[in-house]
């Protein structure tokens, strides 16, 4: 049966885009951690069906979230509308007040454009004194971990026309998730791994607006629209005997989940060394039985993994790579690639800071070769990151 859905193109990775997301079926929505642990990560599988829609190990996902009902209630409520105001969206179409405020504008974190607008709107002396030059931390300050709601609270005001909204609010913009599947073993499925963002901040208790969407409001049966965000700097080596080295901690695991799927189904034959590492290997070790099934069979050569809150010093990836860089640099000699994905702050300069170590102590050449060595990487593209 052909999907109802219509896609610019009949096939093939080009149809579906940003502004034409295909509408995917979940199949699955799992806990990927325990019970006991600090972090909420969930395993997602989502029905391609006959979308015609193609991606590769490397690619992300892009999901277009929407805003949940209660946050769009309290809205419209300060601003005293009822949500059947007819109103247009950024491209000319009509719709109502709600349904903008549910799946066009972001309302779920406060921007600094929104808190600037509003400071002229209302000339409230706080507001002013946030947006006056040389205020910028303090305005920071007063962003983080804010919403629309908690301005509107802070500062009301009321809207004589709910079309101003569109100017007020910044467009709710749809977020990547690294693919955790390979196409060339299941044809018509993604899979993702999301952790749920979960903070409190003012005395509220607060969650990421597309993490929780997918994560807590998508159950089996439930609807996600998607894209695919190709990216060709994150690929599997094209010499399919290449050595593979890949360090993804927490959800940076993800799209190694997916190059392992692609070795398992035969595409390539590359030797594979995966470094993981988590809070707590028995609440927070992902895909744990996948990787020591893959281990057994051979897909998985090597599996080193740290989990920092284990023992009484904390232990990361990073520590682990300097154990094994004996090995490591023997891989690297022999031309393996060298892929980091997950957390940009710390994790990636700590692992490159590691990398760069093992190469200047083992060529015995010190620190200013090891530089040399991974700009030649680099241009060589065997140093690839895809960090957040
Ligand atoms: C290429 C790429 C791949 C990615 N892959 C994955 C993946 O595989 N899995 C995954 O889970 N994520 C992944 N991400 C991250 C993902 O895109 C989202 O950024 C993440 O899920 C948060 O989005 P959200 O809408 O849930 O949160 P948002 O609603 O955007 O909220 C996040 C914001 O909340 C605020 N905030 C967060 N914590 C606090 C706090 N403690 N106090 C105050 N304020 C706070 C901050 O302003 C923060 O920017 C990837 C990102 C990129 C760019």
């Amino acid at each position: 049966m052909q999907s109802e859905q219509s896609a610019t193109v009949e096939t093939g990775r080009a149809a579906w885009s940003r502004n034409n997301p295909y509408t995917a079926t979940a199949l699955e929505n799992r806990l990927l951690t325990g019970p006991g642990s600090e972090k909420e990560t969930r395993h997602i599988e989502l029905d391609l069906a006959d979308s015609g829609i193609e991606y590769l190990p490397g690619d992300s996902a892009g999901i277009l979230p929407v805003n949940t009902c209660d946050a769009v209630d309290l809205v419209l409520e300060r601003l005293q509308f009822t949500g059947d105001e007819p109103v247009t969206d950024f491209y000319g179409k009509s719709l109502d007040l709600r349904q903008a405020l549910t799946s066009w504008l972001m309302i779920g974190k406060l921007s600094g454009a929104t808190l600037k607008a509003w400071a002229k709107l209302t000339s409230h002396p706080e507001l002013a004194a946030l947006i006056e030059p040389g205020s910028k931390e303090k305005l920071d300050a007063y962003l983080w971990g804010r919403e629309f709601l908690d301005l509107l609270e802070h500062c009301p005001a009321k809207l004589d026309d709910p079309q101003l909204l569109f100017k007020l609010l910044p467009r709710l913009a749809p977020r990547l998730y690294s693919i955790s599947s390979s196409q060339a073993l299941l044809h018509t499925q993604i899979d993702l791994s999301v952790r749920v963002v979960k903070y409190q901040s003012h005395g509220r208790d607060r969650e990421g607006v597309c993490s929780s969407h997918i994560g807590e409001r998508t159950p089996p049966g439930g609807q996600l629209r998607l894209f695919i965000h190709s990216n060709q700097l994150f690929r599997l080596p094209a010499d399919p005997a290449a050595r593979v080295i890949m360090v993804g901690p927490g959800t940076g695991v993800a799209p190694f989940r997916a190059f392992l799927q692609h070795k398992q189904a035969g595409v390539g034959r590359w030797p594979m060394w995966l470094f993981f590492g988590d809070q707590r290997a028995s609440q927070d070790y992902l895909y744990r039985e996948d990787f020591e099934n893959w281990l057994k069979d051979g897909t998985l050569n090597r599996l080193d993994t740290a989990f920092s809150r284990d023992q009484k010093e904390k232990i990361y990836v990073q520590q682990r790579i300097r154990e094994n860089s004996t090995e490591l640099w023997r891989w690297l000699s022999e031309g393996a690639y060298f892929y980091v994905c997950g957390d940009s702050k710390r994790m990636a300069p700590d692992v490159e800071a590691a990398l760069l170590e093992a190469v200047a102590t083992h060529s015995n050449k010190g620190p200013d070769y090891a530089n040399e060595f991974l700009a030649e990487m680099k241009k060589q593209k065997r140093y690839l990151r895809d960090v957040y």
